[in-house]
C-alpha cells in the first residue's frame, strides 16, 4: 500500500505495552487493532515478546501459562499468538514469538563460539541488539508489525525490552514506530468516580525509560466522561482523541467494532499521519458479531479434560466450538468435565447424561486418562458426537481395542515409564522416535530434552475416499498442526479396523495414523492433530462445523 512518509518497502511498527494491572486484554487489543488495519487494506503480522526466562512455553504447565499455541513451522508459542491468528487469519510463525529465555540463549550461544570476539557481554548493547534484530525479522513484508511486549511496565524482567524498543523507535526515521499503551481506570464506587491516577504513574513510568506513548487505550468498567479524558490527555502528554476507551465486551469478537466505534484505528494511523485514512470494510466482523449475539438455539458440549480449572488451558478449542456454533447460527455452552472424577467413577452415565456431544481434548502424564476412556466408550456405545483430539483419539484407540478387539491390556507407552522396566499395557499407543519431515528423517531418544523434542507443527495427512472425514473437509489431502510424542501403532491396524473402527487419515507415507473414526456411529472421530489450531471466527474449521452440526442434529432428537 502506498502512503507519505516512511520508504515502502518498510514496515511500520506499533509497539504495544501494558501498565497498572497485568491481564487487561493487550493481546486481544493488538489482535483487534490488527484485524482493522486489515479491514482498511493494510498487512500486518503480529508479534510478542515475552519477558519470562523459559526458552518456550512448551515446557510449562497449562495451569502456569494456559495453552501452548503451535504454529505451521513448529514453534510452541503463547496463547496471545492464537488471538492474532483468529483476529487476522495470518499464520503465525516461529519468528513470531521471543522470550528472554531464547534471547538469552542465543547470546550466550554466541559468546561460547567467539562471536563477540572477546567483548564484555551486557544487557546492552548484546541483550538489546538480539531483541532488535528480531523485530527486524520479515519486515519488508506487511505495512504494519504490531509488537506486544508481555507483563506490565516496571517488571524487572521486561526492561530489556523496553530498552530494546526505546532503542529501536530512536534508530529509525521518524514516523515509522508508534507506542500504544493499555491501563486501567478504576472505578471509586464510594466516589463514584473513575480514577487516572494508576495510568498518569504508569505512563510516568514508561516515560521515564524514554519511551512516550502515543495513544492510551484505557480499560474501564463505566463510561469515560470527556472531563476524564481531557485530564489524562493533558497529564499522559497525548492528544484526546487517542485517549481511547475499552470497555468490557460481551464476547471478544466483538472487540474489533468497539475499538473501532472508540477510534482506535483511526487514532493510529493519525499518529503516523496516514492521510486520508482508506476506509475500513467491517462486513466480515458485522457478521461474525451478528452470529455470535443471535443464535437460533443451544447445544451443550461436555469437554472431559485434565486442566479444566483453568479456561484458558483449552483456549483455541473453546474458541474453535465457539466458530462451529456460529456457522451453525447456535450456541455452544461448553462444560469442562474433570477427567479425574470420572477415573473411579463405576458408571459415568450421571455426568455424561444431557449433553449433545463429548469432547476430549489434548493433554500429558496417565492422570485423568482411564475417565477419558470411559468418556469415549459412553460416547461410543450411546452414539453421542465425540471428537478426540490427540490425546483424545489415542484414549479412543484404547477403548476400542479394550472393549471392542479384546485386548483387555491395551495402554499407551506413555504411563510405562519406558526406563522403569515393568510393563502394565500392552502398548497400542508407542513412543514414536523415527519420522519423516519434509524430505528428511527426525529421530528421537527416550531421555531426548522436554523442551521443543515432540512431533510438531504442519504435516500432510492423506484422507480415505468415502470416509466422514473426507466428506467433512471435502478433500482427502490435508495438513495440520501436530504436538505429540505418541503414536497409535499401525500394528493394530487391522484388528481394529475388523470391529469398525476406520483408519480414515494417515501420514502420507502410511506410517502414522492421523485420523480414526467409527464407520457406523453418528460421528465419532479422533484426530492425531490439533485442529482447534486453525480455526477462524470467520472461517469455522471443518471438523468443529460438523461436530457441532452433528451435536444440533442431537439436539433435535432429544
Ligand atoms: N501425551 C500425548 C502425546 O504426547 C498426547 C499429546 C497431546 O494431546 N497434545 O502423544
Amino acid at each position: 500500500m502506498n502512503f507519505t512518509g516512511v520508504p515502502d518497502h518498510m514496515a511500520r511498527y506499533i509497539f504495544i505495552t501494558g501498565g497498572v494491572v497485568s491481564s487487561l486484554g493487550k493481546g486481544l487489543a493488538s489482535a483487534a487493532l490488527g484485524a482493522l488495519l486489515q479491514a482498511r487494506g493494510f498487512s500486518v503480522r503480529l508479534r510478542k515478546l515475552d519477558p519470562y526466562l523459559n526458552v518456550d512455553p512448551g515446557t510449562m504447565s497449562p495451569f502456569e501459562h494456559g495453552e501452548v499455541f503451535v504454529t505451521d513451522d513448529g514453534a510452541e508459542t503463547d496463547l496471545d499468538l492464537g488471538h492474532y491468528e483468529r483476529f487476522t487469519g495470518v499464520a503465525a510463525r516461529k519468528t513470531d514469538s521471543i522470550s528472554s529465555g531464547r534471547v538469552y540463549s542465543t547470546v550466550l550461544e554466541k559468546e561460547r563460539r567467539g562471536d563477540y570476539l572477546g567483548k564484555t557481554i551486557q544487557v546492552i548493547p548484546h541483550v538489546t541488539n538480539e531483541i532488535k534484530e528480531f523485530l527486524h525479522v520479515g519486515d519488508d513484508e506487511v505495512d504494519f508489525m504490531l509488537c506486544e511486549i508481555g507483563g506490565t511496565v516496571g517488571d524487572i524482567e521486561g526492561l530489556p525490552f523496553f530498552e530494546a524498543i526505546r532503542q529501536f523507535s530512536h534508530d529509525k526515521p521518524r514516523g515509522q514506530c508508534i507506542f500504544m499503551h493499555l491501563t486501567l481506570l478504576p472505578y471509586l464506587a464510594a466516589s463514584g468516580e473513575l480514577k487516572t491516577k494508576p495510568t498518569q504513574h504508569s505512563v510516568k513510568e514508561l516515560q521515564s525509560i524514554g519511551i512516550a506513548p502515543d495513544i492510551l487505550v484505557c480499560r474501564s468498567e463505566h463510561p469515560i466522561p470527556e472531563k476524564e479524558r481531557e485530564k489524562i490527555a493533558l497529564f499522559c502528554n497525548v492528544r484526546k482523541e487517542a485517549v481511547v476507551a475499552a470497555y468490557d465486551l460481551k464476547t471478544i469478537y466483538d472487540a474489533p467494532l468497539a475499538y473501532h466505534a472508540q477510534g482506535l484505528d483511526q487514532a493510529v494511523l493519525d499518529a503516523f499521519q496516514i492521510s486520508p485514512a482508506p476506509k475500513p470494510d467491517l462486513t466480515v466482523w458485522r457478521d461474525v458479531s451478528d452470529r455470535i449475539h443471535n443464535p437460533e438455539g443451544e447445544v451443550r458440549v461436555a469437554i472431559v479434560g485434565k486442566y479444566t480449572q483453568l479456561e484458558d488451558a483449552y483456549k483455541s478449542i473453546a474458541e474453535a466450538l465457539t466458530h462451529g456454533g456460529m456457522a451453525n447460527r447456535v450456541k455452544v455452552k461448553v462444560e469442562w468435565v474433570d477427567a479425574e472424577v470420572f477415573d473411579k467413577a463405576e458408571d459415568v452415565a450421571p455426568h455424561l447424561e444431557g449433553f449433545q456431544a463429548i469432547l476430549v481434548p489434548g493433554g500429558f502424564g496417565e492422570r485423568g486418562t482411564e475417565g477419558k476412556i470411559k468418556a469415549a466408550q459412553y460416547a461410543r456405545e450411546h452414539q453421542v458426537p465425540y471428537l478426540g483430539i490427540c490425546l483424545g483419539m489415542q484414549m479412543a484407540v484404547i477403548e476400542a481395542a479394550r472393549n471392542v478387539a479384546g485386548l483387555a491390556t491395551a495402554g499407551s507407552e506413555e504411563f510405562d515409564h519406558e526406563s522403569s522396566g515393568k510393563k502394565r499395557f500392552e502398548p497400542v499407543v508407542y513412543h514414536l522416535k523415527e519420522w519423516v519431515q519434509g524430505n528428511h528423517k527426525v529421530e528421537r531418544k527416550v531421555n531426548d530434552d522436554k523442551g521443543g523434542t515432540m512431533r510438531l507443527g504442519s504435516y500432510d495427512a492423506t484422507l480415505k475416499e468415502g470416509s466422514h472425514v473426507a466428506r467433512i473437509y471435502g478433500t482427502t489431502s490435508i495438513d495440520e498442526r501436530h504436538r505429540h510424542r505418541y503414536e497409535v501403532d499401525t500394528a493394530y491396524r487391522e484388528q481394529l479396523e475388523k470391529v469398525g473402527m476406520t483408519f480414515s487419515g494417515m501420514s502420507p507415507d502410511g506410517k502414522l495414523p492421523e485420523i480414526v473414526e467409527w464407520a457406523d456411529h453418528p460421528w465419532f472421530i479422533g484426530v492425531q492433530f490439533h485442529p482447534e489450531l486453525k480455526s477462524k471466527p470467520f472461517a469455522p474449521h471443518p471438523l468443529f462445523k460438523d461436530f457441532v452440526r452433528a451435536a444440533k442434529e442431537m439436539s433435535r432428537l432429544v
